[in-house]
């Protein structure tokens, strides 16, 4: 059932489960919930469609240093930032989830195993015909034109798929409304939750025009994308949580990271690379440069992927390049500008923290501080090192490196929007927000679903983890409410 809070004002309802956000994470989680019989409601603040100046302006926020698009990148209305993705799939590598010694916060208390079962959904969710083939080898050993055969064993080819992309909003409209055990809150923004000591028994919700509902429920899961869940806990300050909920290790908030994107090298390779978005066998793949694990964990580098993007303009490149007798590549060469994407290390001081300033609710905004981790420009560094190398010894292509970046140059990077890590997962309570289940270490029935638990985040776009994730949360709480 769905019902517009600010035309059908209903002051109490009692379930199970409360889902606060329905984008990517709360949308599946709804429809999971309702195939396992179990009542739930779902609170999302904004509309059917984009949203009014004064619902969109509840994203607006406040920044440090470092610029960061706060409001251009999310949506808030049914479906959330998915009304705006690019459909980018890609599990995270094993080697995400592994313990680093060379970062702070390193790996994930759970195995990438526990979630394989929950990413064939996550991907059918999405409307990803090849997903499988993307990460069990089949592209890796099918798609050979356009792309390096590596002959080390440093670099790989990976491969990202693709979504439609799915607008979750519109997709799920019709299985939101027929649901018989959940039923979907429009216009309702959670503001509070309801806590008995430290137990959540309920959340608090408003339109902007001040009509209000309180939804009684057993657990509440937090799914508001990944800037949200940090502030919204961080705005629940009362006598049991000065600092918040889940704040008592001053974590919330922190290890805020997205992926980073810049260019410092052109690679002259043969032309014909095709590194970037195209069909095959009729399905969209996009083939980006990798490295191995072993070599990753050898050169203590964080997870990257380059793509390659053919210039136009090759006035630099003399036309006989390509009759070097050192180049056994092609006969002809061209200038690629590659594109990096690197993960970056987690960065306690990169952080969500709140404004002085309230939003129309009356609740303080949030503000964001992103920062990096010098060493991270040190591993792109050590990268282009081993490129150069690679490339060279095996005839294909040189590099040129036009631009060494250092944090100096932290202005000119720009982000994917993909706001990870500000409620970390962790086995430990000092260390973490959530537990391995997405639990809040500190307050019962409380759960957070959405990338912002991510611990590391490697360099694939994160909604398919973030779904996987949020379908494992359901099948544990199953056990607990049924
Ligand atoms: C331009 C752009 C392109 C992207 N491209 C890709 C891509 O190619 N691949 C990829 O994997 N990811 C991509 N992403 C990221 C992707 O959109 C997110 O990973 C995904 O939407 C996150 O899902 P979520 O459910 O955690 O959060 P969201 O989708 O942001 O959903 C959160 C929901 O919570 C609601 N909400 C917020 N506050 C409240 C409140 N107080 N009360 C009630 N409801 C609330 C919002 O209205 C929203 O519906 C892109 C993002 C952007 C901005």
């Amino acid at each position: 059932m769905l019902i517009d809070l600010e035309k059908d004002g209903v002051q109490k309802i009692t379930s199970s489960v409360c889902v606060v956000g329905a984008g990517a994470a709360g949308i599946s989680m709804a429809l999971q919930f309702e195939s396992m019989g179990i009542k739930t409601t779902v609170l999302e603040g904004g509309g059917l469609t984009y949203p009014k100046p004064g619902t969109h302006d509840l994203y607006d926020g406040e920044l440090a240093d470092k610029y960061y698009p706060l409001a251009a990148s999310r949506l808030r209305y049914l479906g959330g930032s998915t009304n705006h993705w690019g459909g980018w799939s890609r599990q995270l590598d094993d080697f995400d989830f592994m313990s680093k010694p060379y970062f702070d916060v390193s790996g994930w208390p759970i195995k990438k195993s526990e979630l394989q079962p929950y990413y064939q959904k996550a991907a059918e969710i999405c409307e990803i015909n090849n997903f499988k083939a993307s990460h069990d080898g089949t592209l890796k050993q099918q798609v050979n034109d356009g792309v390096l055969s590596w002959q080390d064993d440093l670099f790989e080819n990976k491969f990202f798929v693709f979504s439609p992309p799915t607008r979750f909003g519109q997709k799920y409209l019709g299985d939101l409304k027929a649901a018989n055990h959940v039923t979907t809150f429009l216009n309702a923004n959670a503001t509070e939750l309801i806590l008995e000591k430290n137990k959540v028994i309920g959340v608090h919700a408003q339109t902007l025009s001040g009509d209000q509902i309180s939804v009684q429920a057993q657990v509440v899961i937090v799914a508001m994308g990944g800037l949200e869940n940090a502030r919204f806990l961080l705005n629940q300050r009362n006598e049991h949580n000065q600092f918040g909920v889940g704040n008592q290790n001053d974590l919330v908030g922190r290890y805020f990271m997205d992926h980073p994107g810049f260019r410092p090298i052109d690679l002259m390779l043969p032309t014909g690379m095709n590194y970037r978005r195209h069909a095959f066998k009729g399905l969209p793949v996009m083939p980006v440069i990798s490295m191995t694990e072993d070599a990753l964990l050898e050169h203590q580098l964080n997870n990257f992927c380059i793509l390659l993007n053919q210039k136009k303009d090759d006035a630099n490149l003399p036309s006989n390049y390509g009759q070097n007798p050192w180049l056994k590549g092609s006969e002809k060469y061209g200038t690629y500008q590659a594109q990096f994407i690197f993960e970056p290390s987690p960065c306690r001081d990169s952080r969500v923290m709140l404004s002085q300033k309230k939003d129309q609710l009356g609740w303080p905004k949030l503000k964001l501080d992103w920062r990096f981790n010098d060493r991270d420009f040190r591993s792109v560094e050590r990268v282009i090192e081993l490129l150069t190398q690679s490339l060279g010894q095996y005839h294909q292509g040189r590099v040129n490196w036009h631009k060494q970046f250092t944090l100096e140059h932290i202005a000119e990077i720009g982000g994917g929007m993909h706001h990870g890590g500000t409620t970390l997962m962790s086995a430990e309570e000092s260390q973490g927000v959530v537990d391995s289940n997405c639990a809040v270490y500190g307050c019962q029935g409380l759960y957070v679903a959405g990338n912002s638990v991510f611990p590391n985040i490697g360099f694939s776009n994160p909604t398919v983890t973030i779904i996987a994730l949020a379908l494992r949360l359901c099948d544990h709480l199953q056990e607990q409410l049924v």
